[in-house]
């Protein structure tokens, strides 16, 4: 999942398989429609999975009484690391597994997803889950372009910079952001996370050089991290790990940094307002299935 229509397509998939469940009496067909599996525990495989589960909670038997009684499979958070959020402190990871935990969600750890096939999904322990969903959030590659060599990509096909921007082996093109590796900062040998913050602040250094004409190695500053896992339970890292949050007061924080994060106060105001509803009423109620009109057809 990468782009908002990405997230649509998501939805509705999710959707149409709730309606198509409650049409199957066959039990383990039923199982296999209704069971998701999330690659990756990064923090949007923890969002993904915390919702799927209160969803499940709230939504589904109001919704769909049908399924009430039936065996609603489960939801698979599976990581290769060793932890949930892996780049999150060690507090932030513990917390995030317990509530995960008791949320329901079948966390597996040191564990990479090995083959999706005939609605069966292997894991790197030759585990088989029988599910028709499985969720990639387990990273992106970037695109390549024609004309780089193949040693000019690092990890996930990132274009490899230096500390400048500028693509190595080059003196006249530069790559920033999810698209760029930058190498040789020593704090961050492995590259830079792929986040906003890490774009925006790349953008505002490599702009300054170029403007005055100078050559400021880029240097981030973590802002800190949060990831959140459902109703009230988030989790915050400040920058460097220097402080850890959780529960409700991060919850907050999150509400707070997302809303401001929006652009114009109407826009701040309406999702405020519509996040409160959905937080007393627990429950979006728009939750029709819409999909693009399909090629060929009137
Ligand atoms: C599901 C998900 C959740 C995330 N959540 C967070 C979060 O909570 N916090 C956080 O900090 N980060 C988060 N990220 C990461 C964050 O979105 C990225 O790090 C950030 O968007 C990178 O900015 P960018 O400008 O490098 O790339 P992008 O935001 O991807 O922008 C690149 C743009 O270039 C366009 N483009 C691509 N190819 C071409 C071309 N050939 N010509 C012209 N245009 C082109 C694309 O269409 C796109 O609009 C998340 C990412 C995902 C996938």
């Amino acid at each position: 999942m990468k782009t908002i229509s990405d997230a649509l397509a998501l939805r509705n998939v999710i959707f149409t398989r709730l309606e198509r469940a409650t049409r199957i009496q066959d039990p383990e067909r039923r199982k296999t429609l209704l069971s998701f599996v999330i690659a990756g525990a990064g923090p949007t495989g923890v969002e993904l999975s915390g919702l799927f589960s209160e969803m499940r909670s709230h939504i589904l038997e109001k919704d769909y009484p049908e399924l009430n009684t039936c065996d609603l499979g489960n939801i698979y958070l599976i990581d290769g690391q060793d932890a949930v959020l892996a780049a999150m402190s060690k507090k932030t990871q513990g917390y995030t597994y317990e509530n995960l935990k008791k949320y329901g969600v079948v966390i597996k750890l040191n564990t990479f997803v090995k083959d999706f096939k005939d609605d069966v999904v292997t894991l790197s322990d030759n585990t088989e889950i029988h599910s028709r969903n499985l969720i990639w959030a387990a990273g992106i590659s970037a695109r390549t372009f024609e004309g780089f060599k193949e040693e000019n990509y690092g990890r996930g096909k990132r274009l490899k910079t230096d500390v400048n921007n500028l693509v190595e082996g080059y003196k006249n093109i530069y790559a920033i952001g999810d698209t760029s590796i930058v190498m040789g900062d020593k704090d961050y040998p492995g590259g830079h996370p792929q986040l906003a913050q890490v774009a925006i602040q790349q953008a505002k250094s490599l702009g300054k050089n170029l403007k005055n004409n100078t050559s400021e190695p880029f240097k981030y500053t973590d802002k800190g991290s949060m990831a959140i896992i459902g109703s009230n339970k988030a989790v915050t890292d400040g920058p460097d790990h220097k402080f850890f949050l959780k529960g409700f007061i991060a919850w907050c924080v999150w509400i707070f940094v997302h809303i401001m994060s929006l652009v114009n106060f109407r826009n701040r105001m309406r999702a405020f307002y519509d996040w409160m509803g959905y937080y007393i009423n627990k429950d979006q109620s728009f939750r029709m299935i819409i999909r693009p009109k399909e090629k060929n057809k009137n």
